[in-house]
């Protein structure tokens, strides 16, 4: 429940969590609290003990955790109006009405359209998950005698979904028959399957079984997988579907939260934070793209959403589903221990075939702004028999290298270790900070007035092709093509209905969206990934490619995709091009092993950052001399060391890492040794945190 307090000459919202029947506190220096602000337990008490252990495992204070767990307006102290005693149903003479009578009332239309589709009434927290401005129109259709409001009916046992008729085939009925046999306790499936290999039917399939028995279904998808067709898709399969994610106003998060608590929406679809929206009778998980980096929050509360629903769903006895075409090694490491059950789906649903993988040697090719002649023959080739052609290179802007051409000096970010990457509009922008700035007329150290500019980006490669190709519509999907709301569906949109032949964009392109006409698909560096400095750069680099080329061929035409490298011996790149995804995260897994590396180890990184570069050096020397008695042997302790990018923003990084055989003994040694680094003296000029199971090192 939560307690407005006095906290210095402040009020603030607190969450009472315990209560205690004596403290070392004197009672002179106890304040009384304000006031109760709920009549009963706000949190549910098994998500609270979700909290709990979140805040054991990333060692991050429970206060900030709750406030994760908690919707705005509930962490601001607004009280919470139960409206579940009353709903509104279409009367005899409103599911009588036609749409022609709806003719410039288009929200008293829609609203009659849900209430047709609910004859049991719908709650006001139930329509605002629905619409945002419902009252007015609603009282219109009372007044004009179409809607009534009654009492709620009892609830009833089980939501009955539409009979949909797919039939699922083998692999798929195999798997959904697993998860089926599973509901009702704990078991964490992996389901690995292609891009179109019918996993989201798995889901569909299994959630209506979740539904019929009563119970509520939690699926979370990765942000940018949100899209309005998926949304579409549960919500002609399941009917209704509570959405959770950053971009509701708090009063729609307000009302899915409470919805989803109290049992009255049987489905919540949501981003990283719905792992945390409480259900009343939790029946599965899903967790969609389980490989996807937005699972993992950055930043304060670092916490890894799909391993906390892995948690969650054990806590709850319910089965969990991690569904992806490219598992993170992480899940395939849990398959070989035999802690997820392995589901695979190896064929496309329907007729489409798997497209062809190829790597195209470019050592001493004729390169045109990165596009060598191999490619560009088989762009014309796919383009001159009505193909659409998918370029995918994973760095925006215009070129990430500018040079004063009579002094070498390259432009560098003021406040950050990184260039400036020149873009189309004539501007330089750090991708690092954000700083952004005209490109000088001369160069700061000679005075010199003529720069290069070095290397590409896709809008550099857009007016490449605009060049090359002069007759052929193009467009680019990155994230300054697609700033303005609306512009990424009319982009999509445009490409889905021919407008544009060739589409050239960064890891957008990756993501959910599908391209059916696309029949070849180019990676215009694969090198990136190989030699990134990040030891997970290969398996991103290998899960993007996969993903991409996932986004071809779905039709009756198999698509092809070429593959641009330096190194076309390289094992993972032969591995992925020749066996596949599986071959190469085996070899991938193999390596992590070799080297001790996650997922075949645990990890933590103690980060610190100041103005200064000493500061954080001196504090992470101290946090090492502080930690190591508690270490051992098998805890490592590597660094510190400045970050591979010490310098961001202005601020100066280093990082210290913590590598352990096992899990247990790396947790053990922080919780003895995190209370000791927090009275450092040399904390005090510094920033910094601890990320358990970091996704990134640097
Ligand atoms: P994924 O989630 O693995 O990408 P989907 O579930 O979206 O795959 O399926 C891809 C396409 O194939 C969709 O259009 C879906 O409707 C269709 N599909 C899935 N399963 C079947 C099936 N058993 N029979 C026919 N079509 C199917
Ligand atoms: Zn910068």
């Amino acid at each position: 429940m939560r307690v407005r307090v006095p906290f210095g000459k402040r009020q603030m919202v607190g969450v009472l969590l315990e209560i205690a029947s004596h403290t070392e506190v004197p009672a002179s220096r106890l304040k009384r609290a304000h006031r109760v602000l709920d009549d009963t337990p706000l949190i549910p008490a098994d998500m609270l003990a979700l909290a709990r252990w979140a805040a054991d495992y990333y060692h991050h204070p429970i206060g900030e955790v709750i406030q994760a767990l908690l919707p705005v307006s509930l962490r601001q102290g607004k009280t919470v109006v139960s409206q579940t005693d009353s709903v509104w149903r279409l009367t005899p003479a409103g599911a009588q009405t036609h749409a022609t009578e709806f003719k410039r009332a288009p929200k008293q239309l829609a609203l009659r359209q849900l209430l047709a589709q609910h004859p049991e009434g719908l709650d006001a927290a139930t329509l605002e998950v629905h619409y945002q401005h419902w009252a007015t129109p609603l009282n219109r259709l009372v007044k004009r005698g179409w809607v009534a409001k009654i009492r709620r009916p009892p609830e009833h046992a089980g939501t009955q979904v539409p009979d949909v008729q797919v039939a699922l085939n083998t692999a798929q009925a195999l798997a959904a028959g697993k998860i089926r046999a599973a509901l009702g306790s704990f078991q964490a499936f992996l389901l690995n399957g292609v891009t179109g290999s019918g996993k989201t039917e798995v889901y569909l399939q299994v959630i209506a079984e979740t539904l019929l028995r009563g119970r509520q279904a939690l699926v979370l998808v990765p942000e940018i997988g949100l899209t309005p067709q998926l949304l579409e898709r549960f919500r002609a399969r399941i009917g209704t579907v509570a959405v959770f994610h950053s971009g509701l106003s708090d009063g729609e998060r307000l009302a899915a939260w409470l919805a989803a608590r109290d049992g009255r929406v049987p489905v919540v679809v949501g981003t990283r934070s719905a792992v945390f929206v409480p259900l009343k009778n939790p029946g599965m998980i899903v967790v969609d793209e389980e490989h996807d980096t937005s699972f993992k929050q950055q930043e304060g509360f670092r916490y890894s959403a799909r391993d906390i629903a892995v948690v969650r769903a054990q806590r709850q006895s319910i089965p969990i589903v991690l569904g992806s075409a490219t598992p993170s090694l992480e899940s395939l490491h849990n398959v070989n221990q035999l802690r997820y059950a392995h589901l695979e789906l190896p064929e496309r649903a329907g007729n489409a075939r798997h497209p062809l993988l190829r790597l195209l040697d470019i050592r001493s090719r004729p390169l045109d702004e990165g596009l060598s002649d191999l490619l560009l023959d088989a762009m014309r080739r796919h383009l001159g028999t009505n193909g659409q052609v998918l370029l995918f290179l994973n760095r925006r802007g215009y070129a990430p290298t500018s040079m004063c051409h009579a002094c070498g000096q390259t432009l560098q970010c003021p406040r950050c270790d990184a260039r400036l990457t020149l873009h189309r509009n004539h501007r330089l922008q750090c991708h690092h900070c954000g700083a952004e700035r005209a490109l000088p007329v001369r160069c700061g150290t000679c005075g010199g007035t003529d720069f290069g500019h070095f290397g590409q980006g896709t809008e550099r490669i857009e007016r490449a092709l605009e060049r090359l190709f002069p007759d052929t519509g193009i467009a680019r999907m990155d994230r300054d093509s697609t700033r303005r709301k609306g512009s990424l569906e009319n982009l999509l949109h445009a490409v889905r209905s021919g407008a544009y032949r060739i589409l050239v964009g960064t890891q957008m392109l990756a993501k959910g969206h599908d391209f059916p006409q696309v029949t070849l698909v180019g990676i215009l560096d694969a090198d990136q990934g190989l030699f990134g400095v990040d030891f997970r750069a290969s398996e991103r680099m290998a899960q993007l490619i996969v993903q991409v080329a996932g986004r071809s061929g779905r039709a009756e035409r198999p698509g092809e995709v070429l593959i641009q490298t330096y190194h076309p011996d390289h094992p993972l790149l032969t591995h992925l091009v020749r066996e596949g995804y599986a071959s190469f995260a085996a070899l991938a897994l193999n390596e992590r092993r070799v080297a001790g590396l996650p997922p075949c180890a645990a990890m933590a990184l103690l980060r610190a950052e100041a103005t200064a570069a000493n500061p954080p050096r001196v504090f992470l020397e101290a946090a090492k001399s502080a930690l190591a008695p508690h270490c051992g042997r098998q805890v490592q302790l590597l660094g510190p060391a400045p970050a591979p990018m010490e310098r961001r923003a202005g601020r100066y990084r280093a990082q210290l890492l913590l590598l352990a055989s096992q899990r247990a003994l790396l947790q053990q040694a922080l919780a003895t040794a995190l209370p000791a680094l927090a009275v450092l003296k040399e904390a005090r000029r510094v920033r910094w945190s601890l990320d358990v199971d970091p996704a990134e090192t640097y």
